[in-house]
């Protein structure tokens, strides 16, 4: 007889760090085990504004969905979550000309026993190891990787774009936002990543699977990644945040 083993519960670890050429660290996460909730944010805008963004929407995003009656679908209500949080930035930009022009991109994993969704605004990335084998979930909102997905743009010509910023898709820059929204069944072992552009930026993909196989304790394996970022140059700020089904 066979028997499948459920995914029992979840552990998780992140870590965040300025990286080495940014005045201030304007991403953000947050995580809630016991709700199922992870987010990373990675703010823009001049000044304090991104800092402001990103802060913004992990905080409601946490405040809504780790006090939500359980009826709903968790990922209706994070849907809402999101819109709320576009909201709240989109007014608060338009009400102070120092945050004017604020936002920010936002990755999140919404997690219940073996059923999981993706969640995202913006070039911050959702992944997931399975099997050793790492793969992206999530699909940039950035003009470089959508003209890569037409075909009308390869890997090196999006690197060397001097439009690789250029995200199409925030939080907070418009009065409604729509994310993707990926749907996963999870399984004992999975290992997931969401993380700012400033650790996909410096480091390959090759590079992160063959760190996420060391299968170290996860808040060390959010070190190594971070070290790792800063080694390739820590030209942005660098936030991963792992999060693994356990049997
Ligand atoms: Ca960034």
């Amino acid at each position: 007889m066979f028997l499948s083993t459920a995914v029992a519960h979840y552990t998780a670890a992140a870590a965040s760090d300025c990286g080495r050429k940014r005045p201030s660290n304007e991403d953000a996460f947050g995580f809630s085990v016991e709700h199922g909730v992870y987010v990373v944010c990675d703010g823009m805008g001049g000044a304090a504004a991104g800092e402001v963004a990103s802060s913004l929407a992990v905080d409601e995003m946490m405040r809504l969905l780790t006090s939500r009656d359980a009826d709903r679908a968790l990922v209706d209500d994070a849907e809402a979550a999101v819109a709320s949080a576009n909201a709240s930035i989109f007014m608060r930009a338009r009400n102070s000309r120092n945050l004017s022009g604020m936002g920010t991109t936002l990755v999140s994993l919404l997690a219940e026993e073996r059923r999981g969704w993706m969640i995202n605004v913006g070039d911050s990335r959702g992944y997931r190891m399975c099997n050793s084998r790492l793969e992206q979930i999530t699909l940039d909102h950035s003009l470089v990787e959508e003209q890569v997905r037409l075909g009308r743009m390869d890997r090196l010509e999006a690197q060397r774009s001097p439009f690789k910023n250029v995200i199409t898709r925030a939080l907070g820059t418009q009065s409604s936002v729509t994310p993707d929204v990926f749907e996963l069944e999870t399984e004992p072992g999975d290992l997931f990543l969401l993380c700012s552009d400033g650790l996909t930026r410096e480091l390959s993909d090759a590079v992160i699977e063959w760190l996420l196989k060391l299968d170290l304790p996860l808040q060390e394996m959010c070190a190594r990644l971070v070290a790792a970022a800063n080694d390739a140059g820590g030209h942005d700020n660098i936030t991963c945040l792992l999060v693994r089904a356990e049997a």
